[in-house]
Parts: structure tokens; sequence; C-alpha cells
């Protein structure tokens, strides 16, 4: 039995004589590319992506080995793997996978979306180095920087974000990373992409984005001009909210670097996560049009109603980015941030009295959940603390699944109704 992964399946539709696969990415749309993935054949010729549950593989013999060794050493694959924190063929369908989706030469899995942000940082920050962050990044994000990344000696400015001016002064001749989120939590707040890859550029060092809560069915920051793209695919790309898993993608040589990185620090990825995040990746393009349309209806639903203070949505005129969420973004996603008229614990009240909702953290997920973050990621700051922060008790953040529109606007307005 052929035991290699090489072998492509048949495409209809391919007359080019240039690099096939590359190719198809172009020609195909996103959804084809989610189910397909890179048209290659597992040995089994399984539709489902076997698990190869693996911590390590064997050798023929000495020559098989050595031929092995002989490719490693001279960079180049020869379709071989010899032990688990170097590679796995699930992993490796997803990585192939997830860099088609984002328009990258290449990607890289890793363990949770905490363990890929943490790995690059470590990687592409050397000691006496420094990193420019925007302040609405996400809160473990912005600690890791804070503590950790001094720790070993690398410093970490934050500028305000959407503030384009501040970005470019804050980059030192020591600065080797430009870092942001787009959208943010919990204000949604969505960054000029081509501004933010030119800024980088013309300052010579490389621009990350962590763009978990648009997914690359939303924005695609590569094709945008940025270096590397970062998600969390416990959210969106998962999105049964039954996994954890990381994605970095980008240029073939810098994943390369990463991965190098990976096979040392460790932070790897779960063949068994991996088969379920390609089992949830074959219906992403389906959740994210649901849930943009159901982002978008819920956010003009809660922008009317008489209870509520105010709504943060990047598909709302309202929203501070709603130019630039509308001339680079396909979708504004699932997520919508709001007040509620009243203190903490009317809004509470409120929470209580919805039947749809999950009171969870996270989000991406195909239920639909809510959370007051002043309860959760902020509960241990004292309400003068959270306020500083920009986190009121009246603020709610609610991340919609893919259930009935119609359903999710009664429950609300019946919540409401409550208070
Ligand atoms: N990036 C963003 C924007 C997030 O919201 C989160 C988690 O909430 C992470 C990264 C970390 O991802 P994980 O929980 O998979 O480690």
């Amino acid at each position: 039995m052929n035991t290699s992964y090489s072998a492509r399946k048949k495409d209809p539709l391919s007359t080019s004589e240039e690099d096939p696969i590359r190719s198809e990415d172009r020609r195909f749309g996103p959804s084809t590319r989610a189910v397909h993935g890179d048209w290659r054949r597992n040995p089994y010729h399984a539709i489902a992506e076997p698990v190869v549950q693996a911590a390590t593989y064997s050798f023929e013999n000495t020559a098989d080995l050595r031929d092995f060794m002989e490719a490693r050493l001279w960079g180049k694959e020869n379709g071989r793997i010899d032990y688990g924190r170097y590679g796995n063929p699930t992993v490796s369908a997803v990585e192939n996978r997830l860099a088609r989706l984002e328009g990258a030469e290449a990607g890289i899995l890793f363990a949770s979306g905490m363990a890929a942000i943490t790995s690059v940082l470590i990687a592409m920050l050397p000691t006496g180095t420094n990193l420019v962050i925007t302040d609405d990044c996400y809160r473990r994000t912005r600690e890791f920087c804070n503590t950790f990344l001094k720790r070993l000696g690398i410093s970490c400015t934050v500028v305000p974000m959407g503030n384009y001016e501040a970005m470019e002064d804050a980059i030192q001749p020591d600065t080797r990373l430009l870092l942001s989120e787009s959208p943010t939590n919990p204000y949604l707040r969505t960054l000029d992409l081509i501004r933010f890859a030119e800024i980088a550029r013309k300052k010579k060092v490389k621009s990350i984005v962590d763009a978990t809560f648009a997914t690359p069915l939303n924005i695609q920051p590569i094709s945008l001009g940025v270096d590397l793209v970062v998600h969390s695919a416990t959210k969106y790309l998962g999105g049964h909210n039954d996994l954890l898993a990381g994605i970095v993608a980008g240029e073939a040589g810098l994943i390369a670097s990463l991965r190098n990185a990976l096979g040392v620090l460790g932070g790897i990825a779960d063949p068994s996560n991996a088969a379920l995040l390609l089992r949830g990746l074959k219906t992403l393009a389906l959740r994210i049009t649901q849930q943009n349309k159901n982002g978008q209806a819920i956010a003009e639903f809660l922008e009317s109603h008489s209870k509520i203070e105010k709504v943060w949505y990047p598909g709302l005129p309202s929203h501070p980015d709603h130019q630039v969420a509308k001339q680079q973004m396909k979708g504004f996603g699932g997520v919508v941030s709001f007040t509620v008229i009243g203190d903490l614990d009317t809004t509470s009240s409120f929470i209580d009295a919805l039947q749809i909702p999950f009171i969870a953290p996270s989000f991406g997920g195909v239920e639909t959940l809510i959370e007051q973050p002043a309860l959760m990621s902020f509960y241990e700051l004292s309400p003068a603390e959270r306020l500083a922060v920009g986190i009121p008790g009246n603020l709610v953040r609610l991340s919609l699944g893919i259930e009935d529109v119609d359903d999710l606007i009664a429950d609300l307005d019946h919540a409401l109704t409550q208070i």
C-alpha cells in the first residue's frame, strides 16, 4: 500500500500548467477549500482524515533512517516523520487546509491559541528587543508581554488601538514586531490592516495579527500585506466548543523557523484535536455565514431597543471602525457587545432571564454564549479598576451561535422586558 500522502485526488477542472495546488487555491471559493483541503488523498483513501495517534515512528532499516536524516539535514521533506513533537499527518492536514484558507504559503498548529502566541513571540524576539502592541489585545497576550517577556529582557510598548501615528512613533531601532488583534475584544475595534502592514514594512519590522474574531472567511490579513496571522482555533475554526488549538500562517521560511522553535518549546497540537478541527472546518463557511447574519440582525435589534444604552458591532454605522470594516471585511462576525441601561445587578437579571444562551466564556461555537465581562475575565478587579480598563458592570458580550435569529431576538426581547 502507498503510505505517502502525496497522491493527489483527481481534480476534474484542472487545466493549468502551473503548480496545480496553488492554482486551485485561486480558482476555488473558501467553502470548497475548507472541505477539500489540498486535494491529497490519505493512504487509506478515507474521506475523513485518519487520526494518526502516534508518538514515535519506525524505520525499515538503517538505510531508510539515513535517507530520512540526510533529507532533514538538507532541509528537505522526504514524506517521513520520526517523532510526534516534530510532525503528525493529521496535524499536517489541518495546517495545509488552514494555510490555504488564509491564502498563506504555510501554517503551523499549536496546542492552543495562547501556545501559538507565546511560542511565536519567544521564537521571534531575542533578549534586548522590543515589541509594539495595541491596547485592546487579548488580556492574556498583554499579560504574557508584560510579565514573561519582560523577564526575558524583552520590552513591550502599548499603543492605543486606532492611533496609527502613535504606532509608527513607538517603533524604535530595537523593535522587531508589531502585534495587534482585529476585531478586538470586547469592543470589536477593527484595524486598518493595509495601513498596519505598511507601517511595519516602512519600519522594517514583522507584523502579526490575531484575527480570531474575524476568521479567514471575513478577512485575510496576509493578502493585505501582514506577515503572520494567528488564530485561537478553539473559537470559530473548531466551531463546536470541543477542542483547544491555535494556528499561525504566513510565508514558508518564517513558518519553518517557527516549526523548529515548536520542536523545542513543545506546545504541539494533539492529533485527535486536529481531526476534530478538520471536521469543524468543513462547515466553517456555513457557520460563519449564519453567524455574520445573526450578528448583524441582533446588533440592529439591540441598537433600536429602549433598554439598551449602547451597542458595539463593526457592521453598525455607529461603530467607530465601521468604514474600515466595510472596506476590508466580508462580514462582521458573530460577537456583539452592548451596555444595558442599569447597573451590574440589573444586567445580571437580564442575563438570568435568557433561555437560549449559555453563560460561559469563549465565543465562535455553534451555541450562543453570553457573559458579563465584569463577572468573568475581570472579576478580581474592583468596580473602579474595571472602569479604568473600560469594563463597566453593565457591559455584556454576546457571542452568537447558529440558532434561528427569530428565536434569539424573541429570547432577548423577553429577557429585556424582565428588567
Ligand atoms: N486570541 C484571542 C483573540 C482570544 O480571544 C483568545 C481566547 O479567548 C486567545 C487568543 C487564546 O486562545 P486559546 O484559548 O485557544 O488559548
